[in-house]
């Protein structure tokens, strides 16, 4: 069994409990404008070819994104940091572009690491059947679950698919009884507004029990020099600026206020 990869990151310490390795999964069926990790949209590898100039002369680099390997290998590296995972309370988690793209490919490493005893997280943005879902749900340990907006309307707008099916995942792992942090990404220009930071309120209200943590996620410019250097198109509107943790703050307090655990960033 294989799959392809564009990032391992070891020793992560913000995407789940403890000392993780997080391994990023490529390809995504959503197109969000503010995404950080372009280059994990598109399920294929990419090659770039890059132009270096250095004391006068010109060099030329190739960059891929994307790397194929099987379960076998993405295990060895991933036991190689065992002993901060299991002293520390981490383990793996999966993420992307979006793990559940690569539904088979995912479900075998969730097996492989349940039946090592390596806690999982699955960072996902709940775009996938819901029998993905089913398949994996008793093998993650915690989910990440990214909720971006309640107006399909909108959600269509800014991530190029309804939102749907999204919130009947959520509710299905909810009603699971699976651990979940919800993750919204907070952007200017599509969310961040009294209307629809209420509706999200009353909606994770409704699932407050079941909620172990809210993460927001304040909209950065980053990875604007990713879009060049990969040659894609970013639709992020030039003049919004990135946020600071500081611009969260009252937000932060709403949900607070509600009993939720917060955090702003990672
Ligand atoms: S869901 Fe995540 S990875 Fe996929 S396009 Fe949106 S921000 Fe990027």
């Amino acid at each position: 069994m294989q799959g392809i990869i564009f990032d391992i990151k070891r020793f992560a310490v913000n995407d789940g409990p403890g000392i993780r390795t997080t391994v990023f999964f490529k390809g995504c069926p959503l197109e969000c404008y503010w995404c950080h990790n372009p280059e994990g949209i598109r399920k294929c590898s990419v090659n770039i070819v890059k132009t270096v100039k250095l004391d006068g002369k010109t060099f030329r680099q190739n960059e891929v994104a994307g790397k194929v390997v099987t379960v076998k290998e993405l295990m060895e590296i991933i036991r190689q940091d065992r002993i901060f995972m299991d002293e520390s309370g981490g383990g793996v988690t999966f993420s992307g572009g979006e793990p559940t793209f690569q539904a088979d490919f995912l479900l075998a490493l969730l097996k492989t690491c349940r039946n090592e005893g390596i806690h999982t997280v699955v960072d996902t943005n709940g775009y996938a059947p819901e029998k993905v879902f089913k398949n994996i749900m008793p093998y993650v340990n915690i989910f990440l679950y990214d909720l971006k907006h309640l107006d399909p309307e909108k959600h269509l707008e800014g991530t190029g698919v309804s939102n749907d099916l999204i919130l009947n995942n959520l509710k299905f792992l909810i009603k699971n009884g699976k651990s979940i942090n919800i993750r919204i990404p907070v952007v200017p220009d599509f969310n961040f507004n009294s209307k629809d930071i209420s509706a999200m309120l009353k909606l994770l209200n409704s699932y407050r029990e079941s909620i172990d943590q809210i993460n927001l996620l304040p909209y950065h410019t980053l990875a604007k020099n990713k879009y060049k250097r990969f040659g894609m198109k970013s639709s992020m509107n030039g003049s919004i600026t990135g946020m600071k943790i500081k611009d969260l703050k009252d937000t932060k307090a709403l949900f607070e206020e509600r009993g939720f655990i917060v955090k702003v960033g990672g």
